[in-house]
């Protein structure tokens, strides 16, 4: 496998703010545009790994139409 495909380069990263502006429009709307893709409007495909030993839990948003990762979020957990 070409290893470009592992990897995404950094310049396929949609900018935070574009992919996910939590403070503005409705409920609805901020709803809508963390699940969907800023580009094309797909649904994003989520993906969670939790590592217990450090308490943290990664959120990877991808759209496969688009075959960009929209999102990489740590959450910590407690
Ligand atoms: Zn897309």
């Amino acid at each position: 496998m070409d290893e470009r495909n592992a990897l995404p380069p950094e310049e396929n990263k949609i900018p935070l703010k574009e992919g996910f502006s939590p403070s503005t429009g409705t409920a609805k709307d901020v709803l809508a545009r963390y699940s969907h893709c800023a580009i094309c409007g797909a649904n994003l495909h989520f993906t969670y790994v939790t590592n217990f030993a450090t308490n943290l839990t990664e959120e990877m948003a991808k759209c496969l139409e688009c075959n960009v990762k929209a999102r990489h979020i740590v959450h910590r957990l407690q």
